[in-house]
């Protein structure tokens, strides 16, 4: 019979429990850590069966192991073999009714083959297991990002129209949408410069702006639009935003808003729907800023021109409302057909047009005057024949207001239509 000294000062001094079993289980040796950490103190466990101490241990499996160990006479083996695992042998009943709160790893090494002793080394590795814990928390979380990461990107890729290009414009990267929205496959845009890719018959893009702002490397943000292979204009609201790559290299991101809706409901908000020119609402809003304007620019004037169709009761009386219309519809595009780009014309209401000329003295609107009336003397429209109108011009002078100014235009056309009409008069 193998006795083992207790007190066995180098067992006791391990910072892990030890204990020395028989295969029938009678403990031999029961370490220091052992009496601590399970209140059972050696003197009364020694000589006696670890069962009587432990009914719930798993004596099937530790009986196994025993054997095995003692077969094998091989501690590296039993070291290796039970490595890191969770006392897979007596492991839930130790844990619970041992040695609680404890996460520990056993080993069993042969102690003294001839005896059938084995040692049993019990390591706490709470703190390795807390750690295992918030590992696998933490790499749950970062998988969990990352599945999110990826859900966004993909929600972002078939939704949003954004590309990226680099600092000399050309297309780096597009989404998915984007490339769907323009009909483009992504071999044929990314690394083709921004001007080139719509610069083609089928999109006819202006990407100017884009380009300017890249090209000066600032942030940018504006309205674009776009023609498609022959749809209805799209316009988009477009953000330019530079970025560093991670090499450093200077980047944008361009992310196209579709404002076409918004576009549309803008437009209709200012056109009158009958000669599709400017409503009054617009023109009142062009009108006032003009006036502003004479505030902080003294040379700034411009012109007003008041037009009304001559005798147009008779035309509604004679041939009926819609051909009125008509009537309307044509002489509006006769008088738009005639002004420069920058007059704004409008439709005042009923049969009146106004017309607001920037930067003109009297002679060069009484000239546009006479341009339009002749446009309208012009006009041959079916059914109706000729048709003519009368113009009353004014200019802009200081003190004016939008008032003073409709006021005097309105004089004019009264005096115009006094003295003849199918003329035009000036105060
Ligand atoms: P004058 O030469 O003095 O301007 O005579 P006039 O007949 O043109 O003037 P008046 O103001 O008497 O008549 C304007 C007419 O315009 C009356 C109105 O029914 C008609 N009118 C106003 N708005 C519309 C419209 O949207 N469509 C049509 N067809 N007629 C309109
Ligand atoms: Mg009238
Ligand atoms: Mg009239």
């Amino acid at each position: 019979m193998v006795t083992i000294t207790y007190p066995n000062v180098l067992l006791d001094a391990l910072e892990i429990g030890v204990m020395i079993i028989d295969e029938t289980f009678e403990v031999r040796y029961w370490n220091q850590w052992m009496e601590i950490n399970t209140s059972v103190r050696s003197s009364d466990i020694i000589g006696k069966n670890l069962h009587a101490f432990y009914p719930d241990i798993d004596y099937k499996v530790l009986s196994r192991k025993i054997r095995t160990t003692l077969r094998l006479q091989s501690p590296t083996f039993y070291d290796a073999s039970l490595q890191n695992r969770f006392i897979e042998i007596p492991r839930t009943k130790i844990t619970t009714s041992l040695l609680k709160y404890m996460q520990l790893q056993v080993t069993i090494s042969p102690y003294d083959v001839e005896e059938n002793l084995v040692m049993v080394s019990i390591y706490d590795i709470s703190d390795l297991h807390e750690l295992k814990l918030t590992l696998q928390s933490q790499m749950e979380k970062i998988s969990e990002l990352n599945s999110e990461l990826h859900r966004d990107k993909m929600i972002i890729d078939a939704n949003l129209l954004i590309i990226k290009i680099d600092s000399e414009c050309r297309i780096v990267e597009a989404t998915q949408a984007f490339l769907e929205f323009f009909g483009y496959q992504s071999e044929n845009v990314v690394g083709s410069k921004l001007a080139e890719v719509f610069g083609d018959a089928s999109v006819d893009f202006d990407t100017v702006q884009i380009c300017d702002a890249i090209a000066s490397q600032k942030k940018w943000s504006g309205e674009v639009k776009a023609r498609l292979h022959d749809e209805e204009q799209v316009w988009f609201d477009a953000v330019v935003t530079p970025f560093n790559e991670e090499n450093d290299a200077f980047c944008y991101t361009v992310i196209f808003n579709d404002i076409s809706d918004k576009k549309r409901i803008e437009l209709l908000s200012i056109t009158d729907p009958l000669t599709k020119l400017y409503n009054r609402h617009k023109f009142n809003e062009v009108f006032e800023n003009m006036v502003q304007r004479r505030h902080w620019d003294e040379n700034h004037t411009f012109g007003l021109i008041i037009a009304d169709v001559d005798y147009f009761k008779r035309v509604n009386d004679t041939y009926g409302h819609q051909i009125g219309d008509k009537v309307l519809i044509e002489v509006a595009h006769a008088f738009s057909e005639t002004i420069r780009i920058g007059d704004i014309l409008a439709r005042w209401g009923g049969e009146e047009f106004v017309c607001l000329l920037p930067a003109v003295d009297k002679a060069k609107a009484l000239y546009v005057a006479e341009k339009l009336r002749l446009a309208v003397e012009q006009l041959d429209i079916q059914n109706v024949g000729k048709v003519t109108a009368s113009f009353g011009v004014t200019i802009f002078t200081a003190g004016d207001t939008q008032e003073s100014m409709m006021h005097r235009a309105d004089s004019s056309l009264y005096r115009a239509k006094e003295n003849g009409r199918n003329r035009i008069e000036c105060l």
